[in-house]
């Protein structure tokens, strides 16, 4: 459904994308993870046709994104980072001109729109003012605005960024939805724990280049399964192992004490690239 072949990106002398491949099946509920600035929203931005490529190729569902590129922007709906509705019009309002933007006749918009807002559990809001609602409502706005058009590819830029954590599992739930029902999704997150929740597969970017491409579990089991962290005078230090009891057996002689623990994500990428998501 996504297919992306050694895509480059330059900013100058900057290389924002750095020789990317990466095939996402049909249904695939898929994470770009990466540290600020590794090139997750860049990568989206080509592949909506909001940014051009500098070599490489990438299409979705079929269709080259430079060469038939409306073709391909039929096919995803986009929610950005940045909350970017009308805050001045309804609801409804938001929803309805995305659908005339696709050319929706005025019947099907109606139709779509209520579909949408029982959808996202908002039905009761569609008369009310965008800037009367709270953050996680203006995001399932948005949520419900990129599927007016039935899109086959859902792309999420950090959906859940500034959200309190009931909100978050609200929203991953909603996502859990949509590819239930068939949408391929594509995610960036700074969120762990919202990858190893929501993904099929996870890639980790660092500096424009995907480090390491797989599902959450086999990436986390290529480091063992548990974990110990201690104190020294050097700072905190972490060994993995491939069961509780070595981990346990190893952590006895730790004079300060240590935390044993489930390995996650998070030390999965710390140890490939040397640093933190977050
Ligand atoms: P974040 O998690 O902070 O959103 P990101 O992984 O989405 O980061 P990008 O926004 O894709 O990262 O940026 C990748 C690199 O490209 C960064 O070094 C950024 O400064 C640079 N960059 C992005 N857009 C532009 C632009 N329009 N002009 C110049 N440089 C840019």
């Amino acid at each position: 459904m996504i297919r992306i072949d050694q895509l480059i990106k330059r900013y100058g002398a900057l290389m924002a994308i750095n020789g990317i491949d990466l095939h996402v099946p049909a249904g695939e509920l898929f994470a770009y993870l990466g540290p600020n600035g590794a090139g997750k929203t860049t990568t989206i931005r080509i592949l909506t046709g909001l940014t051009k490529l500098s070599s490489g190729r990438a299409a979705l569902n079929g269709h080259d994104i430079e060469k038939e590129t409306l073709a391909a922007k039929r096919q995803c709906g986009l929610v950005p980072q940045n909350i970017n509705l009308d805050s001045e019009l309804t609801v409804s309002e938001n929803l309805d001109i995305h659908g005339r933007l696709f050319c929706m006749k005025p019947v099907a918009r109606k139709a779509k729109i209520n579909e949408l807002l029982t959808y996202v559990d908002l039905h009761e809001r569609s008369k009310s003012l965008v800037k009367q609602l709270s953050g996680g409502m203006k995001r399932r706005v948005m949520v419900a605005r990129a599927l007016m058009h039935s899109p086959r590819i859902l792309f999420l830029d950090e959906p859940t960024v500034g959200l309190d954590p009931n909100i978050r599992r609200r929203i991953w739930s909603l996502i859990k939805k949509i590819q239930q029902d068939g949408t391929t999704i594509f995610l960036t997150t700074h969120y762990i724990e919202e990858a190893e929740f929501l993904a099929d597969r996870v890639a980790f970017l660092d500096k424009g280049r995907i480090v390491a491409m797989d599902s959450p579990i086999k990436l986390i089991a290529g480091l063992g399964n548990w974990a110990i962290d201690w104190l020294t005078d050097d700072g905190m230090q972490t060994a993995y192992f491939p069961s509780r009891t070595a981990a346990r057996e190893s952590a006895t002689a730790k004079e300060n004490g240590f935390t044993l623990r489930r390995v996650n994500l998070e030390d999965a990428f710390l140890s490939l690239t040397g640093k933190k998501v977050q």
